[in-house]
């Protein structure tokens, strides 16, 4: 059953007159993680924002359990974002950068006390609510981000390359974490890297993207087999 469906979804920036995302469609299961690979400026990042809100498609149709969302303001959809810089609240410290979002919802006080504290065991934060955000290293600020939008119980996880500031240990302990958490809470997600060996090692299923198209879409296993792109084949070539 899919969940999220993106169909002919096209972005021209009219600066430039750049097609960034070109007719891509796209069928997303419930509880699945597809990594969106590609070189830089492939349409990655555009893409997760339209599917966010943050960028108002050309043309096309996205829906969330059948339901037109392709207009709809990021507050008003069922999606959580983490962007590839955090932009978290450093003067709060972490339990209001949490808690913020849920009381605009006007959520009650020991609802939002119960779900934060929830969510910060869950991403190896537990008892670092009344810590600063700039006193925190990289990687627990990246939890502290992954973690305010997993407080909002989205519908949809969108990442776009989480873990890109981090060193290459860091980013492969992260990246074990995040699927953990993933496949615990079943949640459907989309993740968007340029790492060939992040996206093998963590996708259900990987879209390979070029000039705002698909050039393959597969199981890791497959495209780590049958590579269709120079990106990923170039990239496999020098592992073995
Ligand atoms: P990626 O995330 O894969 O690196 P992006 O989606 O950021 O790619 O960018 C895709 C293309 O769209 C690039 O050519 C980029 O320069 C262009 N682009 C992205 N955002 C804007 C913008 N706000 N205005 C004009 N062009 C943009
Ligand atoms: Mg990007």
């Amino acid at each position: 059953m899919s969940v999220l469906k993106i169909s002919d979804v096209t972005k021209v920036f009219a600066a430039g007159n750049v097609v960034a995302v070109d007719t891509f469609s796209l069928d997303v299961a419930d509880g699945e993680l597809v990594c969106l690979l590609g070189p830089s400026g492939s349409g990655k990042s555009t893409l997760l924002r339209m599917v966010g809100g943050f960028e108002r498609p050309t043309g096309g149709l996205i829906t969330i359990d059948g339901e037109d969302i392709t207009h709809l303001p990021p507050e008003k959809r069922p999606t959580g974002m983490v962007f590839q810089s955090h932009a978290l609240w450093t003067h709060m410290n972490v339990f209001k950068n949490l808690a913020f979002g849920l009381k605009l919802r006007r959520i009650p006080a020991d609802e939002i006390k119960r779900r934060v504290e929830a969510v910060l065991e869950l991403v190896g934060l537990g008892g670092y609510g009344t810590r600063h955000v700039n006193q925190l290293s990289g990687g627990q600020q990246q939890r502290v981000a992954l973690a305010r939008s997993l407080v909002l119980e989205p519908k949809i996880l969108l990442l776009d390359e989480p873990f890109a500031s981090l060193d290459q240990h860091l980013r492969e302990r992260l990246r074990e974490e995040v699927r953990d958490i993933q496949q615990r809470l079943k949640i459907t997600t989309l993740f968007v890297t340029h790492g060939q060996d992040e996206a093998l090692s963590m996708a259900d299923r990987i879209v390979v993207m070029r000039d705002g198209k698909t050039e393959q879409v597969d199981r890791p296993d497959i495209i780590y087999r049958e590579p269709q792109t120079p990106f990923v084949a170039g990239f496999i070539g020098t592992m073995n």
